[in-house]
């Protein structure tokens, strides 16, 4: 991937907030770190507060910083929302959908769900005539269970339970065991401290998450006219609930390989009613679950009259805490407030673009499958399709003869590696299947309809849809357009080992990532090395460790793997102990970032390989263009926490690093021996 899903969501979309330093910086106390048989000795050129100290950086010495600091400089004094060239994709992307919303002369279904919960979402005045009413009406369903069998029912009342809550969640799954068919996996609900430990043993963090919750659900309680005692007992039932459930199996580990038929799973779930909930969202002839099946084998123990009280304590405070941010703006100002970290970048700015809140939020709903939908109805572009689907076969013919050329790999390996390139699935903007939302409808605002409501018929609809897939065939590479981790409208790409496949969706393909027009230069410095990035993917020290059809299996021997070891070394020893700026966490070893390194390395050589093929080719441009596509300003909070849990290294180091690995980049700017951007031909790290 080019980044992770949420690291992205922090990152990408970064805003400034910190103050200007005006300081000037003593050029001695640029921070020199020595790193293995390679020093490190660029500033932080992304950091926000470096900008204006750093001044104009030579190109010998620092790329990243040269190239870039004429728009950083502007960024600063503009102090825009627009700090990243993703920033920029993504602020084009949410435009683009809200061309269409505005455009009432489109009309289909997809739309016209969207323009709905448009509707319902960002109009705040609608929302505060409405309060927390919504909220109320559904509290009062909860309300009306009397017996298990009112439990049964409930659990299955789409026009009652928002949310589709139950005790079995429900997802499909590709199993490894049995190719041809899809599985059924079953796993616990979702906890509201999110991890069972927190459960067993809480840990700070999950006290913190605790205080939240609790905060909220008092709010929330006492605004739908709770006493404090009756919201304590809300309160007290759901942990009770959720701790039990833990419990249940909390030592198992589950299987996630075996398959098993549907009557053994109706006779593990007992009397807990699981052959209705499959009956309900029409997941008629599925003969094969797999997951936590300990957990239901248990579950009917809980599932007793008895502890009525405590499920609908626990119904109700996830119902609570999964509408807080829909009811009225004081709500979702409490929710911000409590729930959201106010020096998260991203935060502030999802806070301040309410459209970007809006189709973020969808993101996480099955509408999401609507709103890709429709943008790939007005915005797909067979040419754009077109083309990238020719830069893969051109980077797919460049691996070919990187492969040839290796002398590092018996010709068994390399028949194997061939195999993995020959079948790896290409998915360009377009997901395998198309969004049906007929028969799925909701009130609008002029109808008197909620977000909640509207979140009935669409989770309804979602669940129906893992019926559907769940009795499919199984397809290596299927994209499902309902997968909000795969939306196609995010600017992103992605390669996935299991699949074998990469995933180049729609939402990077927009200027200044991609634009039709460019010369064939700035193409190959941006989306192609993209591209190329993830199709090494396929081959970076991680994914070496599976096969062509996505299975954990060594395709090449032992001793030839020594040679992604080496490498991985090598980068740890380059990165180990390198901090970027004073008080920062340093990077701790290869073993997190070495596979994006690697990608980011192999993407631009494919790239750079196919530049030969052009006469007269404009190298200055191209790597312009490269470093232009990973060009970010953020705070050092966000690279703190990039530095921790993000395999991604910070961008300047992702250009600079990447790009010293080149002789055209060398032979481009005359680089040589002891200018910044120059690193000794031993140290370099690339692997084909
Ligand atoms: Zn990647």
């Amino acid at each position: 991937m080019l980044k992770l899903k949420k690291t992205a969501a922090l990152l990408l979309a970064a805003v400034m907030a910190a103050t200007m330093c005006s300081c000037n910086v003593d050029e001695n106390e640029v921070q020199q770190q020595i790193t293995g048989g390679y020093h490190f000795h660029w500033m932080d050129s992304n950091l926000f507060e470096n900008i204006e100290q750093m001044g104009k950086q030579n190109i010998k010495d620092d790329f990243a910083a040269a190239v870039t600091y004429d728009w950083a400089k502007e960024q600063v004094e503009d102090y825009t929302y627009s700090i990243s060239s993703f920033g920029e994709a993504m602020k084009k992307v949410v435009q683009n959908k809200r061309a269409i919303l505005d455009d009432k002369s489109i009309q289909n279904k997809n739309v016209e769900l969207v323009r709905k919960a448009d509707g319902l979402f960002n109009d705040w005045e609608y929302r505060n005539k409405m309060g927390v009413e919504p909220l109320k009406k559904y509290l009062g369903y909860i309300d009306d269970i009397k017996t298990l069998d009112d439990v049964s029912a409930y659990m299955l009342d789409n026009d009652k339970n928002p949310f589709a809550i139950t005790f079995v969640k429900m997802d499909y799954s590709n199993n490894e065991a049995l190719e041809n068919y899809r599985a059924m996996m079953i796993s616990k609900p979702d906890l509201l401290l999110k991890y069972a430990d927190e459960y067993v043993n809480i840990s700070e963090d999950g006290y913190k998450k605790k205080d939240k919750i609790e905060k909220q659900l008092k709010y929330l309680f006492e605004r739908c006219g709770y006493s404090k005692k009756d919201t304590d007992n809300v309160i007290k039932g759901c942990y009770k609930t959720e701790s039990q459930l833990i419990h249940l199996d909390y030592t198992e580990i589950p299987d996630y390989k075996t398959v098993h038929p549907r009557s053994e799973i109706l006779s593990l779930a007992g009397s807990y009613p699981f052959e209705a909930q499959l009956k309900h969202y029409g997941i008629t002839t599925c003969d094969h679950f797999m997951g936590e099946l300990s957990y239901l084998d248990k579950l009917e123990t809980l599932y007793t009259q008895n502890n009525v009280e405590d499920m609908k304590a626990y119904f109700k405070a996830r119902l609570a805490i999964e509408s807080i941010r829909y009811l009225d703006k004081e709500a979702y100002d409490f929710y911000m407030d409590t729930n959201v970290d106010r020096s998260n970048q991203f935060a502030q700015r999802i806070d301040r673009d309410p459209d970007l809140t809006f189709f973020s939020m969808l993101n996480s709903t099955a509408l999401t499958a609507a709103v890709d939908q429709m943008y790939l109805d007005y915005y797909f572009d067979q040419k754009t399709y077109d083309e990238c689907k020719m830069f893969v076969k051109l980077i797919k013919e460049k691996y070919q003869i990187m492969i040839s050329e290796n002398k590092n790999l018996s010709d068994a390996s390399k028949k194997a590696v061939r195999e993995k390139l020959d079948k790896m699935g290409e998915n360009i903007m377009k997901p395998s299947n198309e969004a049906d939302f007929t028969g799925v409808d909701f009130r609008s605002k002029e109808e008197g309809g909620s977000f909640l409501e509207a979140l009935c018929a669409v989770s309804k609809a979602e669940y129906e849809h893992i019926g559907v897939m769940v009795e499919k065939q199984y397809a290596r590479d299927f994209w499902d357009i309902y997968d909000g981790t795969l939306s196609t409208t995010v600017t992103n790409a992605a390669y996935y080992s299991r699949q074998n496949a990469i995933y180049i969706r729609a939402g990077i393909l927009v200027d200044p990532m991609y634009s039709p027009d460019a010369p064939i230069e700035q193409k190959l410095g941006s989306v192609v090395a993209v591209l190329g990035h993830e199709i090494s993917h396929a081959f970076d020290s991680y994914n070496i460790y599976f096969d062509a059809d996505g299975k954990k299996i060594d395709i090449v021997t032992k001793e030839e793997l020594k040679k992604w070891d080496d490498v991985e070394d090598r980068i740890g020893n380059h990165f180990s102990g390198y901090s970027p700026f004073d008080g920062c966490d340093s990077y701790s070893g290869g073993s997190l970032i070495s596979g994006e390194v690697i990608a980011d390395a192999e993407g631009v050589k494919a790239a750079l390989m196919i530049a030969k093929d052009y006469d007269n080719f404009d190298y200055d441009t191209f790597f312009r263009a490269y470093a232009r596509f990973w060009r970010f300003i953020v705070t050092k909070e966000s690279q703190t926490n990039q530095i921790k849990d993000d395999p991604h290294p910070l961008e300047f180091i992702r250009v600079n690093y990447t790009l010293i690995q080149f002789d055209e980049f060398y032979e481009t700017y005359g680089i040589k021996p002891g200018d910044g951007m120059y690193m000794d031909p031993a140290e370099r790290i690339l692997i084909w």
